[in-house]
């Protein structure tokens, strides 16, 4: 008990911005934030460890020594406003994560110090400078090896949340444009060994939850990537986890029937799949080399190929390419409807910090939404934040209002389901997918006049 009272306490916070709650409405959409769990392992045992999540519970002021917060993009304004409670109270926070690294200059005038990059490296040295009293403004993570790292505090982390999060890998060569892996995890497609994986799954087992492969993409980029990813889905059905899982993965996991075997066989029961445009033009102003090389006639082959091994394909779209004309919205809109996909993310393309993207349209002066930090708030994938080279922001937001309405109609929904319970003869595969876009339809729809 003693022990325990000597202890100082890190409060680690993972905010959600009050505007968007849409995000974060159903149950099954709540992610953990695993990052938070990976900073805690890597905290010494002297440090009390909790972890505050406004996915469930909204802040409310606690005592303790030192905060960590983290952040994407849209919830950076309500990470600050947090940040400051503690700030007036003379405890220091730390903030990291993905929009910190990509605005650190910004983040300092709300936080007192901030981690760039991935923390785990110079986490020790963060927690010694705070027990000392001399945080330092900026630390700088690096991208180390990810084998042996110490297991993810699971344990702290909020017990309601429908998936377990996992993470096998790191990094993207791909470096599209409006997308920030590359940039924050670097360009080599970093493993951790398929034994310590399989070892942090034995803590999952008989939970009765699902799962979540975190990876950007859980299949990588090159034949021996899709060998390791083969190694790990037969470890899972070698020991007999019996996890349903979800993750992501690039569209060549469509060339190797056993692969998509081995998946299934493991508990892969839905994949999401970046298709972003169904033209080469599209394509090449995503910088979406991946499916370009593929071409997008092959997707409809794709996804009725994962779905004969009982997959489901939740594929993402992108709206307001820099390319795209009113007539190109439709036209993808129609694809979309007739590709056989199972569940949609239709998004509004947004120039998030760090992207070539956001560094492009602001050169070009285009950025409509700027008033930073407040706008961030906006840059949530449902709306225009930059001027579009050919489409004015009232006819994008009508033209996107009757793409979302038709898209995510509910007897479209309840057609997708029982669509894929007969291609996939999955009804756990089906259940996922409606619930995706279900949870998709309440974000398009639940627009805050606050933020729009
Ligand atoms: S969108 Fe996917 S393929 Fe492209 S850079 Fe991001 S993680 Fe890599």
């Amino acid at each position: 008990m003693t022990e325990r009272k000597d202890k100082k306490r890190l409060l680690l916070i993972n905010p959600v911005s009050e505007h968007r709650r849409g995000f974060a409405q159903d149950l099954t959409a709540k992610h953990p934030p695993l990052g938070l769990a990976i900073i805690a392992a890597h905290t010494p045992s002297n440090w009390k460890i909790r972890i505050l999540d406004e996915n469930f519970q909204p802040f409310r002021y606690r005592d303790a020594n030192l905060i960590g917060i983290t952040s994407f993009t849209p919830s950076a304004p309500r990470a600050y406003a947090i940040a400051r409670e503690f700030r007036d109270k003379g405890i220091p926070v730390i903030m990291g994560g993905v929009h910190a690294s990509m605005c650190p200059e910004e983040a300092l005038q709300h936080v007192d110090s901030v981690v760039i990059g991935e923390a785990e490296s110079i986490w020790p040295q963060v927690i010694a400078d705070a027990e000392r009293g001399t945080l330092k403004r900026i630390y700088r993570g690096d991208m180390q090896e990810m084998n042996g790292q110490p297991v993810p505090r699971h344990d702290l982390l909020h017990p309601r949340y429908v998936f377990h999060s996992i993470q096998t890998s790191r990094g993207c060569p791909m470096n599209c444009d409006f997308c920030t892996v590359t940039a924050f995890n670097g360009n080599q497609y970093r493993l951790r060994p398929v034994k310590e994986v399989l070892d942090e799954l034995e803590l999952f087992r008989d939970s009765g939850r699902a799962l979540f492969f975190v990876d950007d993409n859980i299949v990588g980029y090159g034949k021996h990537h899709l060998e390791r990813a083969k190694e790990l889905f037969r470890g899972m059905i070698d020991r007999d986890l019996k996890l349903n899982w979800f993750s992501q993965a690039s569209i060549n996991i469509a060339d190797d029937e056993e692969l998509l075997h081995l998946a299934a066989k493991s508990g892969c029961r839905l994949l999401l799949i970046g298709i972003e445009a169904e033209t080469d033009k599209g394509l090449k102003s995503a910088n979406k080399s991946l499916n370009l090389k593929r071409g997008p006639d092959s997707y409809r082959t794709v996804f009725r190929k994962i779905n004969r091994h009982g997959i489901g394909v939740l594929g993402t779209f992108i709206f307001g390419l820099e390319t795209d004309s009113p007539e190109d919205l439709l036209k993808r809109s129609r694809y979309i409807l007739s590709s056989g996909v199972d569940c949609v993310q239709a998004s509004v393309l947004t120039p998030l910090p760090g992207t070539t993207l956001m560094t492009r349209i602001r050169e070009q002066n285009r950025l409509e939404r700027g008033n930073f930090p407040e706008d961030w708030q906006c840059y949530h994938f449902t709306g225009l934040t930059f001027r579009h080279p050919f489409i004015p922001a009232g006819d994008f937001d009508t033209i996107m209002q009757s793409i979302w309405t038709k898209m995510y109609s509910p007897a479209r929904i309840i057609r997708l389901f029982f669509r894929t319970w007969w291609r996939t003869g999955r009804l756990t595969t089906a259940l996922w997918a409606y619930q995706s876009n279900l949870h998709y339809r309440h974000i398009v729809f639940e627009k805050s006049s606050e933020t729009q």
